[in-house]
């Protein structure tokens, strides 16, 4: 079943555990092993309707028998239905359609400078960002992430980011000078090992966008569409942002990624600044206004909130039985980490061989992303499969003391 990195086409940058997929279905997946598999990672962040969630299924295969692409030379009623959606929700009057997380945050990094240069001020370019970020892949987004173990091998890294400890008020003070542009941040670390300051943080930094004319950017990419709790994590955090970017959720699992802004933020967007060939396009759309309808029926964000609660209680039960396996619980809503004693990926790989699919984050800490749509009888199945692998875990771990 497994093929051999040199057999393989596909270029090595993934280590791919081995395992594939032919199914689908709500929290469950269908190996080609012919096992079924608990998903706590929802694709990273993506699925957050489950897998083949039956609205979602209906609209896609609606708009592919209609229409597929017809580029953004023409108009879009439903990309407008969409954006109007998204605004209504949200602080913002804009939105701009892309395909991925880091595109969405590539449009918030040009839309800030552009901002300043349509006011007379082009030598405000710069971004402050923080520690343990994440922002994506591109040459660009990868400079705001300044992670040295992304950045090694390619060079010099795209000039403008200042980066600095993740709540520190007073370094972001003294970091703004006469080129900031604007203060760029993730409401909740995902990548990073879960991490968010204090929400006091977060009052300041607007404080100090307003005082000195900076535009605020929330990367809410894995945050956004439902994930902390709410339909934006900005709101659980009462600050809103100048410019948001979204991407993972917002399509279900269709890729489109979204940059939201106020009105003025947008003001340096002409026709021409910036564009997309796909952004946006019938079917990427048509899926993002489904999971929208899901997603704003009575009750949905209640649900999750339910589910969080739930889900956080039963897992401080095995972090007090297995102190040797997991030392703490972390996240908000359904974006949870357990931070691990045993190196993380041991942690991941005995899960999975209980069938129960996690995700590795920075700070040796593994996630827990399951679909919003989860109940309490497929919580309650994925801590039964924790506690079986944390009993096999410390078990190898008293062994490894005795020797
Ligand atoms: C995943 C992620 C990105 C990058 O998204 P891609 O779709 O992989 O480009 C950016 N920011 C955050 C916070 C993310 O979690």
């Amino acid at each position: 079943m497994s093929q051999s990195a040199s057999t393989s086409h596909l270029l090595p940058v993934f280590a791919r555990a081995d395992v594939a997929f032919e199914r689908g279905e709500g929290v469950w997946l269908h190996g080609t092993d012919g096992e079924r598999y608990l998903d706590f990672t929802s694709g990273v962040a993506v699925n957050a309707l489950g897998h083949c969630h039956p609205h979602l299924v209906e609209a896609l295969q609606q708009q592919a028998s209609k229409l597929w692409h017809v580029s953004n030379l023409f108009k879009s009623p439903e990309g407008e239905r969409l954006a109007a959606r998204l605004c209504e929700q949200s602080f913002a009057d804009k939105v701009f359609f892309c395909n991925s997380g880091a595109e969405a945050v590539e449009c918030a990094l040009k839309m800030a400078r552009h901002y300043h240069f349509s006011k007379g001020e082009p030598e405000r370019t710069r971004v402050i960002t923080f520690e343990g970020a994440f922002h994506g892949r591109t040459l660009g987004t990868l400079a705001a992430t300044g992670s040295a173990k992304y950045l090694e091998g390619y060079g010099q890294p795209l000039e403008g980011f200042d980066q600095l400890p993740l709540g520190d008020l007073d370094a972001v003070k003294a970091a703004i000078g006469p080129n900031t542009a604007a203060i760029l941040i993730e409401p909740l670390q995902g990548e990073g090992g879960v991490r968010s300051p204090e929400l006091a943080f977060f009052r300041g930094l607007r404080e100090l966008c307003d005082a000195h004319g900076l535009l605020l950017v929330f990367d809410e990419v894995q945050t956004g569409m439902g994930r902390t709790g709410e339909l934006f994590a900005y709101k659980r955090i009462g600050v809103a942002p100048d410019i948001m970017a979204l991407a993972k959720a917002l399509g279900g699992g269709f890729p489109i990624g979204a940059c939201l802004s106020t009105a003025e933020a947008a003001k340096g967007m002409a026709p021409g600044a910036h564009g997309s060939t796909f952004g946006g396009n019938p079917l990427a759309v048509a899926v993002a206004n489904a999971v929208l309808d899901v997603m704003l029926q009575p009750g949905f964000f209640d649900h999750v909130k339910k589910m969080s609660l739930l889900l956080k209680q039963k897992l401080a039960g095995v972090v007090d039985r297995h102190p040797r396996v997991v030392s703490e619980i972390r996240g908000e809503g359904l974006l949870l980490g357990l931070k691990a004693v045993v190196p993380s990926p041991e942690l991941i790989a005995a899960l999975r061989a209980e069938k129960l699919l996690s995700v590795g984050a920075g700070d040796n800490v593994v996630r827990l992303l399951p679909p919003l749509i989860v109940n309490e009888a497929e919580l309650d199945e994925a801590v039964g499969r924790l506690e079986r692998a944390c009993v096999t875990l410390a078990g190898q771990a008293a062994q490894k003391e005795a020797v």
